[in-house]
């Protein structure tokens, strides 16, 4: 037996299955920049990036040091109870990368769904409303508010019952719901949409938020169209309802922006953030302009481990690391090159719907015909076994797992990339032969 299959037999043990696996074949040990080494000491060109964690990469050394440092200093008060500078500082760089107009607020959390539950407290605080707008194949974590905006029905099995007064329309996903229609009208027609919600689902004086993936992530790597989130802002303003752009997986750097809002050219009210904000501690926050912010009470938000010195410490780091490599340029040139080693797959592999993305955010879509309604999960799955064998880890998502995402290091060589890029493009299409799928 190896090492990692004893290490995941001990797992079994103790660990219980809701917490779940991509694959049963992994472990790890170490990780430096793009790769991490497994407990039988193979290395892994690493494309999941902990599920978009490191953009910074792994072990990033000024960010090691800023951790230990802090360690030796001060780990914990709990900002209710004493203020400490790692917290202030945090809030204030955070401001300035990402003003949401012109005095802007910041409350750290601990991970993405806590900032999901805070902003939609803040939202319904702020208008004296209640009901939440979201998405199909949304995605916004697993506490009790934001499983229930969050939309694949494999997460929440058993799990209600759910917060009352959400409320769900279509994802402006042209590949899935465009029904032939060209972009303009498409957009055209979902937010037409989205104003006969307030007369067949909700009253809009009831509607305190829409909460949105600019670019969703688990619901499959696809970008709202620019002009549906511009339109969004519109109606949200005409209307006074808050607009909440969860960018926990698209933010910092991963689409060559801060975030992804950044590319339509609106800002939303609140924002949600948390994983490659920490470079692997567990840090998020909530950001909004300040007198919404402020709308919350004393008390109503908070907790005793959000914002700790040290995930602010190595929050911190992470930031600098990104400004000082220009990580938001690397992560435009990552996404040019992947999408053009990739552009000529659908002519290999007549299993790919789609190869899109926004900056260095990628994901490929597989379904049987290139037919949205026949997804290929069990050509996906094989091929990012195929992969692991090849030494590259890449995980899939999608409300039926059939797209492969990209979410590599944003530190990562150019020749690893390519590597990377060569073992993904050699498995899918040995997988897609193994399903029978012509080229
Ligand atoms: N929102 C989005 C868009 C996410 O992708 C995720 C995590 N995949 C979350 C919220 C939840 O974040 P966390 O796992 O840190 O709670």
């Amino acid at each position: 037996m190896s090492h990692t299959e004893e290490l995941i037999e001990r797992r079994r043990a103790v660990v219980p299955r809701g917490v779940s696996q991509f694959a049963g074949d992994l472990s790890a040990v170490s990780g430096k920049g793009a790769k991490i080494i497994d407990a039988d000491g193979r290395e892994f060109i690493d494309f999941a990036g902990g599920i978009g964690v490191m953009n910074v990469g792994h072990s990033q050394q000024v960010v090691v040091d800023a951790i230990k440092a802090q360690v030796e200093k001060l780990t914990h008060t709990c900002i209710h109870v004493a203020t400490y500078e790692p917290y202030v500082a945090l809030c204030e760089k955070l401001v300035s990368i990402l003003p949401h107009g012109d005095k802007t607020k910041v409350m750290l959390t601990n991970t993405g769904a806590e900032a999901v539950e805070n902003a939609v407290k803040i939202a319904r605080q702020a208008t004296g409303r209640s009901a939440v707008m979201c998405y199909t194949e949304a995605f916004h974590g697993r506490t009790m508010m934001a499983m229930t905006l969050t939309s694949k029905a494999g997460y929440k099995v058993n799990c209600g019952p759910f917060a009352p007064e959400v409320y769900r329309l279509p994802y402006p996903n042209h590949y899935r719901y465009g029904d032939g229609l060209g972009m303009e009208a498409f957009v055209e027609r979902e937010l037409a949409r989205f104003e006969a919600a307030f007369l067949n689902m909700v009253p809009a004086e009831h509607v305190a938020a829409v909460i949105i993936e600019p670019v969703q992530g688990e619901g499959g790597f696809v970008a709202a169209p620019f002009e549906y989130l511009q339109g969004l802002r519109r109606i949200c303003d005409e209307r006074g309802i808050l607009l909440i752009t969860d960018e926990v997986q698209s933010g910092f750097c991963r689409t060559g922006r801060w975030g992804a809002f950044q590319h339509a050219g609106i800002t939303p009210d609140l924002s949600t953030w948390a994983k490659s904000m920490g470079a692997g501690l567990p840090i998020g926050c909530v950001m909004g302009r300040a007198e919404i912010m402020d709308a919350a009470r004393p008390g109503t938000l908070g907790g005793t481990y959000g914002g700790n010195p040290v995930a602010c410490a190595g929050s911190l780091a992470a930031i600098g690391v990104m400004e000082e490599l220009d990580l938001n340029r690397r992560a435009t040139e990552i996404g040019k090159h992947i999408m053009a080693r990739l552009r000529n797959l659908p002519e290999k592999c007549s299993a790919v719907g789609e190869v899109r993305g926004l900056g260095a955010m990628i994901g490929i879509e597989f379904s049987y015909d290139r037919d949205p309604r026949k997804p290929a999960a069990d050509l996906v799955a094989d091929a990012l076994k195929l992969c692991r064998g090849r030494g590259l880890l890449a995980i899939p998502a999608g409300t039926s797992a059939n797209i492969i995402r990209i979410l590599v290091p944003l530190v990562i060589e150019t020749e690893d990339l390519d590597r990377g890029l060569g073992i993904l493009e050699e498995s899918i299409l040995e997988s897609a032969r193994a399903h029978q799928v012509s080229g």
